[in-house]
Protein backbone atom coordinates (compact mmCIF):
# COMPACT_ATOMS: atom_id res chain seq x y z
CA UNK A 1 0.00 0.00 0.00
CA UNK A 2 1.66 3.28 -1.44
CA UNK A 3 1.06 6.67 0.44
CA UNK A 4 1.26 9.70 -1.93
CA UNK A 5 1.53 12.86 -1.12
CA UNK A 6 -0.04 16.30 -3.21
CA UNK A 7 -2.20 13.94 -5.23
CA UNK A 8 -4.21 15.85 -8.08
CA UNK A 9 -8.01 14.35 -7.59
CA UNK A 10 -10.34 15.50 -10.53
CA UNK A 11 -8.31 12.14 -12.49
CA UNK A 12 -10.58 9.94 -10.35
CA UNK A 13 -13.89 11.99 -10.63
CA UNK A 14 -16.22 11.60 -13.48
CA UNK A 15 -16.75 15.23 -13.07
CA UNK A 16 -12.49 15.65 -13.67
CA UNK A 17 -12.37 18.67 -10.98
CA UNK A 18 -10.73 19.07 -7.52
CA UNK A 19 -7.78 19.96 -6.33
CA UNK A 20 -5.05 17.78 -4.63
CA UNK A 21 -5.23 15.26 -1.63
CA UNK A 22 -2.53 15.95 1.20
CA UNK A 23 -2.15 12.33 1.65
CA UNK A 24 -4.08 9.63 -0.83
CA UNK A 25 -3.25 5.62 -0.87
CA UNK A 26 -5.59 3.06 -2.82
CA UNK A 27 -6.65 0.48 -0.54
CA UNK A 28 -8.73 -2.57 -1.74
CA UNK A 29 -9.62 -4.83 1.51
CA UNK A 30 -10.68 -3.54 5.22
CA UNK A 31 -6.31 -4.60 6.68
CA UNK A 32 -5.68 -1.47 4.20
CA UNK A 33 -8.32 0.84 5.22
CA UNK A 34 -7.35 0.07 8.63
CA UNK A 35 -3.56 1.17 7.46
CA UNK A 36 -4.93 4.26 6.31
CA UNK A 37 -6.79 5.46 9.82
CA UNK A 38 -4.15 4.33 11.65
CA UNK A 39 -1.65 6.48 9.47
CA UNK A 40 -4.04 9.80 9.35
CA UNK A 41 -3.94 9.28 13.01
CA UNK A 42 -0.45 9.28 13.43
CA UNK A 43 -0.21 12.37 11.46
CA UNK A 44 -3.02 14.33 12.53
CA UNK A 45 -4.92 14.17 9.40
CA UNK A 46 -8.78 14.01 8.22
CA UNK A 47 -9.78 11.03 6.12
CA UNK A 48 -12.29 10.56 3.47
CA UNK A 49 -13.15 7.16 1.50
CA UNK A 50 -14.62 7.10 -2.20
CA UNK A 51 -14.26 5.00 -4.70
CA UNK A 52 -15.47 5.83 -8.31
CA UNK A 53 -15.42 9.39 -7.94
CA UNK A 54 -18.68 9.34 -9.91
CA UNK A 55 -21.31 11.18 -7.51
CA UNK A 56 -18.75 13.68 -5.69
CA UNK A 57 -17.28 17.12 -6.10
CA UNK A 58 -14.02 17.88 -4.84
CA UNK A 59 -12.98 21.37 -3.79
CA UNK A 60 -10.54 23.44 -5.99
CA UNK A 61 -7.97 23.22 -2.94
CA UNK A 62 -8.25 19.48 -2.34
CA UNK A 63 -8.46 17.67 0.69
CA UNK A 64 -6.30 18.67 3.55
CA UNK A 65 -5.96 15.31 4.96
CA UNK A 66 -5.88 11.24 3.67
CA UNK A 67 -8.44 10.77 0.95
CA UNK A 68 -8.27 6.58 0.48
CA UNK A 69 -9.51 5.53 -2.39
CA UNK A 70 -11.61 1.64 -2.81
CA UNK A 71 -10.98 -0.20 -5.54
CA UNK A 72 -10.96 -4.04 -6.80
CA UNK A 73 -13.67 -6.26 -5.12
CA UNK A 74 -14.51 -9.53 -5.41
CA UNK A 75 -17.41 -11.33 -7.05
CA UNK A 76 -18.46 -14.80 -6.06
CA UNK A 77 -21.58 -16.88 -6.35
CA UNK A 78 -22.50 -18.15 -2.98
CA UNK A 79 -25.30 -20.75 -3.98
CA UNK A 80 -28.32 -20.52 -6.15
CA UNK A 81 -28.86 -16.51 -6.45
CA UNK A 82 -26.44 -15.43 -3.43
CA UNK A 83 -23.69 -13.16 -4.96
CA UNK A 84 -21.06 -11.62 -2.49
CA UNK A 85 -19.27 -8.98 -3.94
CA UNK A 86 -16.63 -6.23 -2.59
CA UNK A 87 -17.35 -2.91 -2.43
CA UNK A 88 -15.04 -1.63 -4.53
CA UNK A 89 -15.92 -3.23 -7.57
CA UNK A 90 -17.45 -1.50 -10.21
CA UNK A 91 -21.16 -2.07 -10.35
CA UNK A 92 -21.47 -1.80 -14.13
CA UNK A 93 -18.94 -5.08 -13.86
CA UNK A 94 -21.21 -6.98 -11.47
CA UNK A 95 -24.17 -6.47 -13.95
CA UNK A 96 -22.74 -8.32 -16.47
CA UNK A 97 -21.11 -10.65 -14.29
CA UNK A 98 -24.46 -11.57 -13.23
CA UNK A 99 -26.28 -11.45 -16.98
CA UNK A 100 -23.49 -13.48 -18.23
CA UNK A 101 -24.18 -16.02 -14.52
CA UNK A 102 -27.66 -16.39 -15.99
CA UNK A 103 -28.52 -13.98 -12.65
CA UNK A 104 -31.82 -11.72 -13.20
CA UNK A 105 -32.00 -8.53 -11.25
CA UNK A 106 -29.73 -6.03 -11.68
CA UNK A 107 -30.04 -5.05 -15.24
CA UNK A 108 -31.86 -2.04 -14.83
CA UNK A 109 -28.43 -0.55 -13.27
CA UNK A 110 -26.91 -1.18 -16.25
CA UNK A 111 -24.55 1.51 -17.09
CA UNK A 112 -24.39 3.83 -13.40
CA UNK A 113 -21.03 4.26 -13.21
CA UNK A 114 -18.86 4.12 -9.56
CA UNK A 115 -18.56 1.18 -6.90
CA UNK A 116 -21.09 -1.35 -5.22
CA UNK A 117 -20.18 0.59 -2.06
CA UNK A 118 -20.71 3.69 -3.54
CA UNK A 119 -24.58 2.50 -5.10
CA UNK A 120 -25.20 1.08 -2.03
CA UNK A 121 -24.45 3.98 0.11
CA UNK A 122 -26.53 6.16 -2.33
CA UNK A 123 -28.55 3.72 -2.90
CA UNK A 124 -28.50 4.41 -6.96
CA UNK A 125 -31.28 3.43 -8.73
CA UNK A 126 -32.38 4.21 -12.53
CA UNK A 127 -35.54 2.81 -14.46
CA UNK A 128 -38.00 2.48 -11.25
CA UNK A 129 -34.93 -0.02 -10.12
CA UNK A 130 -33.19 0.58 -7.30
CA UNK A 131 -29.74 -0.86 -5.50
CA UNK A 132 -30.95 -1.82 -1.86
CA UNK A 133 -33.84 -4.37 -3.06
CA UNK A 134 -31.90 -6.67 -4.24
CA UNK A 135 -29.65 -6.39 -1.30
CA UNK A 136 -29.69 -9.17 1.06
CA UNK A 137 -27.01 -7.86 3.41
CA UNK A 138 -24.08 -5.72 3.78
CA UNK A 139 -20.74 -5.74 5.83
CA UNK A 140 -19.24 -2.64 6.69
CA UNK A 141 -16.62 -1.06 9.00
CA UNK A 142 -16.98 1.37 11.64
CA UNK A 143 -14.38 3.55 11.40
CA UNK A 144 -15.00 4.76 15.17
CA UNK A 145 -14.45 1.95 16.84
CA UNK A 146 -12.74 -0.54 13.67
CA UNK A 147 -15.75 -3.07 14.50
CA UNK A 148 -16.92 -4.81 10.83
CA UNK A 149 -20.97 -5.35 11.45
CA UNK A 150 -23.40 -7.38 8.73
CA UNK A 151 -26.39 -5.66 8.26
CA UNK A 152 -29.65 -7.24 7.20
CA UNK A 153 -31.62 -5.09 4.55
CA UNK A 154 -34.50 -4.18 6.54
CA UNK A 155 -31.48 -2.58 8.77
CA UNK A 156 -29.65 -0.74 5.90
CA UNK A 157 -32.75 2.09 5.71
CA UNK A 158 -32.70 2.36 1.90
CA UNK A 159 -34.79 4.86 0.77
CA UNK A 160 -34.93 7.11 -2.60
CA UNK A 161 -30.94 8.13 -2.55
CA UNK A 162 -30.93 6.82 1.23
CA UNK A 163 -29.50 4.36 3.21
CA UNK A 164 -28.26 3.91 6.74
CA UNK A 165 -24.84 4.41 5.39
CA UNK A 166 -25.01 7.80 3.82
CA UNK A 167 -26.80 9.14 7.18
CA UNK A 168 -23.55 7.25 8.62
CA UNK A 169 -20.60 8.72 7.00
CA UNK A 170 -18.44 6.89 9.73
CA UNK A 171 -19.73 3.20 8.24
CA UNK A 172 -17.70 2.14 5.09
CA UNK A 173 -19.20 -0.83 3.31
CA UNK A 174 -16.53 -3.38 2.72
CA UNK A 175 -19.08 -5.67 0.35
CA UNK A 176 -22.42 -6.76 0.59
CA UNK A 177 -24.72 -10.13 -0.81
CA UNK A 178 -27.12 -9.82 -3.31
CA UNK A 179 -30.02 -12.14 -3.70
CA UNK A 180 -30.79 -12.31 -7.26
CA UNK A 181 -33.33 -14.98 -9.31
CA UNK A 182 -32.10 -17.81 -11.04
CA UNK A 183 -32.41 -19.59 -14.57
CA UNK A 184 -32.79 -16.91 -16.97
CA UNK A 185 -31.23 -16.77 -20.04
CA UNK A 186 -27.94 -15.20 -20.15
CA UNK A 187 -28.30 -13.58 -23.67
CA UNK A 188 -31.42 -12.04 -23.11
CA UNK A 189 -29.99 -10.63 -19.65
CA UNK A 190 -26.88 -8.92 -21.52
CA UNK A 191 -29.63 -8.32 -24.24
CA UNK A 192 -31.71 -6.29 -21.54
CA UNK A 193 -28.57 -4.48 -19.94
CA UNK A 194 -27.30 -3.33 -23.02
CA UNK A 195 -30.35 -1.91 -24.32
CA UNK A 196 -30.52 0.17 -20.97
CA UNK A 197 -27.06 1.47 -21.43
CA UNK A 198 -28.20 2.53 -24.75
CA UNK A 199 -31.15 4.09 -23.69
CA UNK A 200 -29.37 5.91 -21.18
CA UNK A 201 -27.27 7.48 -23.29
CA UNK A 202 -29.44 8.39 -25.37
CA UNK A 203 -31.03 10.43 -22.17
CA UNK A 204 -27.27 12.28 -21.79
CA UNK A 205 -24.11 11.40 -23.11
CA UNK A 206 -22.28 9.41 -20.28
CA UNK A 207 -19.16 10.29 -21.06
CA UNK A 208 -19.74 13.94 -20.05
CA UNK A 209 -17.50 15.32 -17.31
CA UNK A 210 -20.36 15.34 -15.16
CA UNK A 211 -21.69 13.74 -11.67
CA UNK A 212 -25.12 12.22 -13.72
CA UNK A 213 -28.21 13.94 -11.81
CA UNK A 214 -26.73 17.22 -9.94
CA UNK A 215 -29.69 17.52 -7.68
CA UNK A 216 -32.46 15.24 -6.19
CA UNK A 217 -35.58 14.70 -7.39
CA UNK A 218 -37.78 16.65 -4.94
CA UNK A 219 -40.85 16.17 -3.05
CA UNK A 220 -43.25 18.21 -4.66
CA UNK A 221 -47.01 18.33 -3.72
CA UNK A 222 -48.42 21.55 -5.70
CA UNK A 223 -51.03 20.12 -7.86
CA UNK A 224 -51.09 22.76 -10.04
CA UNK A 225 -47.42 21.83 -10.85
CA UNK A 226 -47.56 18.13 -10.78
CA UNK A 227 -50.63 18.61 -13.77
CA UNK A 228 -48.27 20.65 -15.62
CA UNK A 229 -45.82 17.87 -15.43
CA UNK A 230 -48.60 15.71 -16.66
CA UNK A 231 -49.58 17.44 -19.51
CA UNK A 232 -46.24 19.03 -20.18
CA UNK A 233 -44.32 15.19 -20.72
CA UNK A 234 -47.01 13.02 -20.72
CA UNK A 235 -46.19 11.03 -17.69
CA UNK A 236 -47.40 10.70 -14.87
CA UNK A 237 -44.83 11.80 -12.06
CA UNK A 238 -43.95 8.05 -10.49
CA UNK A 239 -44.76 8.94 -6.97
CA UNK A 240 -45.06 12.20 -4.89
CA UNK A 241 -41.17 13.17 -6.51
CA UNK A 242 -41.37 15.43 -9.66
CA UNK A 243 -37.52 15.03 -11.90
CA UNK A 244 -35.73 18.08 -11.24
CA UNK A 245 -34.14 18.32 -14.49
CA UNK A 246 -37.89 19.28 -15.72
CA UNK A 247 -38.18 21.97 -13.12
CA UNK A 248 -34.91 23.28 -13.77
CA UNK A 249 -36.23 23.62 -16.99
CA UNK A 250 -39.74 25.11 -15.90
CA UNK A 251 -37.57 27.83 -14.45
CA UNK A 252 -35.27 28.55 -17.91
CA UNK A 253 -32.04 27.37 -17.16
CA UNK A 254 -31.21 24.62 -19.32
CA UNK A 255 -28.01 25.45 -20.98
CA UNK A 256 -27.11 28.44 -18.79
CA UNK A 257 -23.27 28.75 -18.24
CA UNK A 258 -20.95 29.94 -15.56
CA UNK A 259 -17.16 29.68 -16.83
CA UNK A 260 -16.70 26.19 -17.91
CA UNK A 261 -19.55 24.60 -15.71
CA UNK A 262 -22.83 24.09 -17.96
CA UNK A 263 -26.59 23.37 -16.95
CA UNK A 264 -26.58 20.31 -19.81
CA UNK A 265 -28.64 21.60 -22.82
CA UNK A 266 -30.03 17.51 -23.14
CA UNK A 267 -30.86 16.97 -19.37
CA UNK A 268 -30.94 20.27 -17.35
CA UNK A 269 -30.43 18.11 -13.76
CA UNK A 270 -26.94 17.00 -15.36
CA UNK A 271 -24.12 19.79 -14.65
CA UNK A 272 -21.50 19.30 -16.95
CA UNK A 273 -17.82 20.58 -16.92
CA UNK A 274 -17.42 21.82 -20.67
CA UNK A 275 -13.70 21.80 -20.31
CA UNK A 276 -11.61 23.09 -17.60
CA UNK A 277 -13.64 23.88 -15.10
CA UNK A 278 -13.01 24.80 -11.59
CA UNK A 279 -15.65 23.52 -8.23
CA UNK A 280 -15.95 27.72 -7.80
CA UNK A 281 -17.57 27.30 -10.92
CA UNK A 282 -19.97 24.36 -10.30
CA UNK A 283 -20.66 25.60 -7.26
CA UNK A 284 -22.13 29.08 -8.40
CA UNK A 285 -23.45 27.43 -11.33
CA UNK A 286 -25.99 25.11 -8.41
CA UNK A 287 -26.22 28.59 -6.29
CA UNK A 288 -28.41 30.19 -8.82
CA UNK A 289 -30.16 26.67 -10.16
CA UNK A 290 -31.02 26.56 -6.31
CA UNK A 291 -31.99 30.12 -5.79
CA UNK A 292 -34.41 30.46 -9.17
CA UNK A 293 -36.22 27.51 -8.44
CA UNK A 294 -36.41 28.23 -4.60
CA UNK A 295 -37.79 32.08 -5.89
CA UNK A 296 -40.24 31.24 -8.62
CA UNK A 297 -41.09 27.54 -7.55
CA UNK A 298 -40.95 27.81 -3.79
CA UNK A 299 -39.08 24.51 -3.79
CA UNK A 300 -35.86 23.43 -2.26
CA UNK A 301 -33.69 21.41 -4.34
CA UNK A 302 -30.90 19.15 -2.22
CA UNK A 303 -27.54 17.92 -4.30
CA UNK A 304 -27.05 14.24 -4.71
CA UNK A 305 -23.74 14.86 -5.17
CA UNK A 306 -21.46 14.89 -2.40
CA UNK A 307 -19.02 18.25 -2.04
CA UNK A 308 -15.91 17.11 -0.34
CA UNK A 309 -13.23 19.91 0.64
CA UNK A 310 -15.35 22.69 0.95
CA UNK A 311 -14.95 22.79 4.85
CA UNK A 312 -18.51 22.56 6.33
CA UNK A 313 -17.99 18.47 5.68
CA UNK A 314 -15.32 18.54 7.37
CA UNK A 315 -16.87 17.88 10.89
CA UNK A 316 -18.84 15.27 9.38
CA UNK A 317 -16.01 12.88 7.48
CA UNK A 318 -13.08 13.39 10.54
CA UNK A 319 -13.59 10.46 11.14
CA UNK A 320 -11.84 9.20 14.63
CA UNK A 321 -8.93 7.15 14.33
CA UNK A 322 -9.48 3.13 14.67
CA UNK A 323 -7.83 1.79 17.98
CA UNK A 324 -8.14 -1.61 17.70
CA UNK A 325 -7.80 -3.70 14.18
CA UNK A 326 -11.51 -5.28 12.90
CA UNK A 327 -12.22 -8.00 15.65
CA UNK A 328 -14.47 -10.11 13.31
CA UNK A 329 -11.38 -11.52 10.80
CA UNK A 330 -13.75 -13.86 8.77
CA UNK A 331 -15.27 -11.04 6.94
CA UNK A 332 -14.43 -11.26 3.34
CA UNK A 333 -11.04 -9.70 2.12
CA UNK A 334 -12.77 -6.92 -0.84
CA UNK A 335 -9.34 -7.60 -2.96
CA UNK A 336 -10.46 -11.68 -3.19
C1 LIG B 1 -22.88 9.75 -16.21
C2 LIG B 1 -23.43 9.43 -14.84
C3 LIG B 1 -24.65 8.82 -14.73
C4 LIG B 1 -25.18 8.49 -13.48
N1 LIG B 1 -26.38 7.87 -13.40
C5 LIG B 1 -26.90 7.54 -12.19
C6 LIG B 1 -28.15 6.87 -12.10
O1 LIG B 1 -28.80 6.54 -13.10
N2 LIG B 1 -28.63 6.58 -10.87
C7 LIG B 1 -27.93 6.89 -9.73
O2 LIG B 1 -28.42 6.59 -8.63
N3 LIG B 1 -26.74 7.52 -9.79
C8 LIG B 1 -26.21 7.84 -10.98
N4 LIG B 1 -24.99 8.49 -11.06
C9 LIG B 1 -24.29 8.86 -9.81
C10 LIG B 1 -23.26 7.80 -9.35
O3 LIG B 1 -22.84 6.99 -10.41
C11 LIG B 1 -23.82 6.92 -8.24
O4 LIG B 1 -24.22 7.70 -7.17
C12 LIG B 1 -22.77 5.89 -7.75
O5 LIG B 1 -23.43 4.90 -7.03
C13 LIG B 1 -21.67 6.49 -6.90
O6 LIG B 1 -20.69 5.48 -6.64
P1 LIG B 1 -19.15 5.86 -6.54
O7 LIG B 1 -18.40 4.66 -6.18
O8 LIG B 1 -18.72 6.57 -7.78
O9 LIG B 1 -19.19 6.89 -5.32
P2 LIG B 1 -18.12 8.08 -5.07
O10 LIG B 1 -18.39 9.19 -6.03
O11 LIG B 1 -16.76 7.54 -5.00
O12 LIG B 1 -18.58 8.56 -3.62
C14 LIG B 1 -19.87 9.13 -3.43
C15 LIG B 1 -20.19 9.08 -1.93
O13 LIG B 1 -20.26 7.72 -1.54
C16 LIG B 1 -19.36 7.46 -0.48
N5 LIG B 1 -18.83 6.11 -0.65
C17 LIG B 1 -18.21 5.58 -1.74
N6 LIG B 1 -17.86 4.29 -1.51
C18 LIG B 1 -18.28 4.02 -0.26
C19 LIG B 1 -18.23 2.86 0.57
N7 LIG B 1 -17.66 1.72 0.17
N8 LIG B 1 -18.77 2.91 1.81
C20 LIG B 1 -19.35 4.06 2.26
N9 LIG B 1 -19.43 5.19 1.53
C21 LIG B 1 -18.91 5.17 0.30
C22 LIG B 1 -18.28 8.55 -0.56
O14 LIG B 1 -17.71 8.80 0.71
C23 LIG B 1 -19.12 9.72 -1.08
O15 LIG B 1 -19.75 10.36 0.00
C24 LIG B 1 -24.45 8.81 -12.29
C25 LIG B 1 -23.19 9.41 -12.41
C26 LIG B 1 -22.68 9.72 -13.68
C27 LIG B 1 -21.32 10.35 -13.78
Amino acid sequence: MEFRSNVPLAHYTTFRIGGPAKLYAEVSDASELSLGYERAAKDHLPVYVFSGGSNILFSDEGFPGLILRLTDGGFRILDAGLVSVGAGRKLNELVTECCKSGLSGLERLAGIPGSVGGAIRGNAGAFGADTGSVVASVKALDTRTGMVREYQREECVFGYRESLFKRHPELVVLSAEFRLGTGADPKALLWKAESVRREREEKHSQDAFSAGSFFMNPVVLDERLREEFRRDSGKEPKDERLPAGWIIDQVGLRGRIIGHAKVSEQHPNYIVNTGGATAAEVLTLVSIVKQKVRDELDIQLQAEVQLVGFGHESAKHRRKPIENQPADESWPPLGT
